[in-house]
C-alpha cells in the first residue's frame, strides 16, 4: 500500500470502509450539500463534461472522504487519493497528475497543507489542464509543458480559512459540512448496526447519538465499543442500559465532549476567568495549534452553547461553568 492509502486504514479500517455510504441517496444528513452536489454532478453529466473542482470543508469525521468517493461513484469515474502533506515536492504532484485519465476524480485530503511549489503547479492544472515540469537547475533549466487529462479535483480541508485565495478561487463549488443533528446520527447508527449485524435498540442509539459530538465517525466508533461490551458482558443485544454502562466504562462525556474540548473549556473558565480571551492564547494554554482549536474544537463548543464568540474574544457561557461543575458568575453569557 502507498503511504497515502495506509493513512486511511486505521485499525478497524475495514469496518470503517464498510460503513461508508456508497451513493448520494445513501448519505444521511447534510441535505443542502447533497442537493447542491447533485445539481453540480447532474449538470456536468448532462453536458457530457467533467464537473467543476469541488472543495469540501468542515471538521474531521463528518464525511468528506466518503463524499469524495461518492462523487467519483456518481460520475462512474475512478478516484485517486492523496493528501496535502504527501505532496511535498511539485514532482510528486506532477507524477500524480500525469497518470490521470479523462474524467478521473483526484481527491486531495488536507489540501490546506500542500507545499507551495505543488500548490502553484496545481493552479495551472486546475485551470488549463496542463503542468510545467522544470527540468535541470540554474540557467540551463527548461520547463516542459505536459498535458493533463480533464479531471475533477475534490479537495478536503478542516481549515478553509487557511487556503490561499488563488487556490480557493479555482474551486467552482464549496460545500461546507456541518455537525450532524442527533436524529441524523441515530439514522447513521441504525444503518451501521444493520451492516454490522448488531441488535441496537432505539433508545440505545439515541443515547449513543447524543454523545457522538455531532460526528458520524465518533458515532460509529462508539457503536463498536458498545458492541464489544454487549457481547462480552451480556448477550450481545444493545439496550439503553448496556449502552450507558459501556459508555461509562469508556469515559465518554455525557454530551460528547472530547479531551481537547474539555481542556479548552477548562482553560477558558479556570485560567481566564471565563474570558474574553483570544483563540491563539487559548490554544497556547492547552498546547494545541490555534488552527485546530479554531477549526475543530470551537465550532462544536459554539454549537453546544458552551462558548460564545465576541469581538473581544471567546467567552464561556453559563452552561460551560455548569458543565465543569462550577457556579457561573452573574455576568456569564447564557
Ligand atoms: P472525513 O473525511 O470528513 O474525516 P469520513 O468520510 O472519513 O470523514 O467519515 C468518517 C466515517 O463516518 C466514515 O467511515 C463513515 O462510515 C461515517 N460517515 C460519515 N458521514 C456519514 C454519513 N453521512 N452517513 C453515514 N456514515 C457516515
Amino acid at each position: 500500500d502507498s503511504p497515502v492509502t495506509a493513512a486511511f486504514t486505521a485499525p478497524d479500517g475495514d469496518i470503517e470502509a464498510s460503513l461508508r455510504p456508497k451513493s448520494l441517496d445513501d448519505f444521511i444528513g447534510q441535505p443542502r450539500v447533497r442537493e447542491q452536489l447533485q445539481l453540480v454532478l447532474r449538470g456536468a453529466t448532462m453536458r457530457g463534461g467533467t464537473p467543476d473542482h469541488i472543495l469540501l470543508s468542515g471538521p474531521p469525521g463528518l464525511g468528506k472522504t466518503s463524499m469524495a468517493m461518492i462523487i467519483a461513484a456518481e460520475l462512474g469515474s475512478s478516484l485517486r487519493l492523496t493528501s496535502g502533506p504527501a505532496l511535498e515536492r511539485a514532482g510528486d504532484l506532477a507524477a500524480m497528475l500525469s497518470n490521470l485519465v479523462e474524467g478521473d476524480v483526484l481527491f486531495i485530503d488536507e489540501i490546506h497543507r500542500i507545499a507551495r511549489p505543488a500548490e502553484e503547479m496545481l493552479y495551472l492544472a486546475m485551470e488549463d489542464f496542463r503542468v510545467d515540469v522544470v527540468v535541470g537547475k540554474g540557467p540551463g533549466a527548461t520547463s516542459i509543458p505536459l498535458e493533463v487529462a480533464p479531471f475533477t479535483l475534490v479537495g478536503a480541508t478542516t481549515r478553509s480559512g487557511a487556503l490561499t485565495g488563488p487556490l480557493r478561487d479555482r474551486f467552482g463549488f464549496t460545500a461546507h459540512m456541518d455537525f450532524y443533528e442527533p436524529a441524523e446520527l441515530q439514522l447513521i447508527l441504525r444503518r451501521s448496526a444493520a451492516i454490522l449485524g448488531i441488535d441496537l435498540h432505539d433508545d440505545a442509539s439515541a443515547e449513543i447519538a447524543g454523545r457522538s459530538r455531532g460526528t458520524p465517525r465518533i458515532a460509529n466508533r462508539l457503536l463498536r465499543r458498545v458492541r464489544d461490551y454487549a457481547e462480552v458482558r451480556a448477550d450481545g443485544v444493545v439496550t439503553r442500559d448496556i449502552a450507558m454502562a459501556a459508555l461509562e466504562v469508556y469515559d465518554v462525556d455525557p454530551i460528547g465532549l472530547d479531551r481537547l474540548d474539555r481542556a479548552v473549556l477548562g482553560a477558558l473558565v479556570r485560567s481566564f476567568g471565563g474570558g474574553p480571551v483570544g483563540v491563539s492564547t487559548l490554544a497556547v494554554a492547552v498546547g494545541e495549534e490555534p488552527g485546530t482549536v479554531e477549526e475543530v474544537c470551537e465550532p462544536f463548543l459554539v454549537r453546544a452553547g458552551m462558548i460564545a464568540r465576541t469581538p473581544r474574544g471567546r467567552v464561556a457561557t453559563a452552561a460551560a461553568w455548569l458543565q465543569l461543575g462550577l457556579t457561573p458568575p452573574p455576568e456569564a453569557a447564557t
